[in-house]
């Protein structure tokens, strides 16, 4: 057996989940390369974890091949990279928001996964950990443009679960709710007070709980498959029901 350490690369590790994890998968024992736009802030972490930063722009295919090609093998790939962009009506969408929303989550998420699968299996034992959320699987009032990506991001993550069985590699898809990170201030394009009132009231998820939860479906071992894994806060029930207090 392999005395080196297994290779995991982490999309949008600059901050909230995609850092958590990072710095999770480092302390498990991973060498972690970090992948996003804010090169200063994937360097600053990487330093801290013993990583490898690398610039990466999931929405430019130039930048996912140069990113791919300076990562000789790879382990785990976690497709954490992405966001949503305001909140509209259907009638009222904003077409801009809607095609970053789907450039990122779900063209994103295809480039790194079409790319570093090959690398993947070679390894012997690869795994892809796609971060989607429970808006993959219900949709809310003025949230189209982010519940159809994830919709879609998770139906592509799906598919490949069947497309590649047999070979050396799994594939677990985290759905979270509520997670405390910047996602709403970049929602809301730096409005930090309409920000921090999604979370008023109540005990969100942080980053933490989810790089807790990957790290656990990437450490089991490799016959066990984790398919879905569904995480809310306790006082969360849906995407539209919550108890605040
Ligand atoms: P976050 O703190 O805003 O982090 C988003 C990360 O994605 C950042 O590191 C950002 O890095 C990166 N990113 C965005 N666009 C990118 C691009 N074009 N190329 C490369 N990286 C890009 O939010 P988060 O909550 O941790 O979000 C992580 C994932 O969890 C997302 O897929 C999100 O949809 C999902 N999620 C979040 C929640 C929640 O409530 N927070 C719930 C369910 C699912 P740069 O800006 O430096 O590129």
């Amino acid at each position: 057996m392999s005395t080196q350490p297994r290779i995991a690369v982490v999309t949008g590790a600059s901050s909230g989940i995609g850092e958590a994890t990072a710095r999770r998968l480092a302390a498990e024992g991973f060498h972690v390369v970090l992948g996003a736009r804010r090169f200063e802030r994937i360097k600053a972490v990487a330093a801290e974890i013993d990583g490898t930063p690398l610039a990466l722009d999931v929405t430019d295919a130039a930048s996912v091949a140069a990113f791919v090609d300076q990562i000789p093998e790879a382990n785990v790939l976690v497709n954490n990279a992405g966001g949503a962009f305001g909140l509209e009506r259907v009638d009222a969408a904003d077409e801009d928001n809607w095609r970053r929303m789907w450039e990122t989550n779900v063209i994103g998420t295809l480039r790194l996964t079409k790319a570093l699968l090959p690398k993947l299996i070679a390894s012997g034992n690869g795994h892809v950990v796609t971060i989607t959320s429970i808006a993959a699987q219900e949709i809310y009032d003025n949230g189209a443009g982010y519940t159809s990506a994830k919709h879609a991001q998770s139906a592509l993550h799906r598919t490949l679960r069947g497309e590649e069985l047999g070979k050396p590699v799994r594939f677990t898809e985290v759905l979270p709710g509520m997670v405390e990170t910047e996602f709403s201030v970049v929602r809301f394009e730096g409005d930090a007070e309409r920000a921090a009132n999604v979370y008023q009231g109540l005990v969100p998820l942080v980053a933490d709980d989810v790089a807790d939860v990957i790290a656990f479906a990437v450490t089991r071992p490799e016959h066990v498959n984790l398919d879905q894994i569904v995480m809310k806060p306790r006082a969360q029930a849906s995407a539209t029901r919550a108890h605040r207090d």
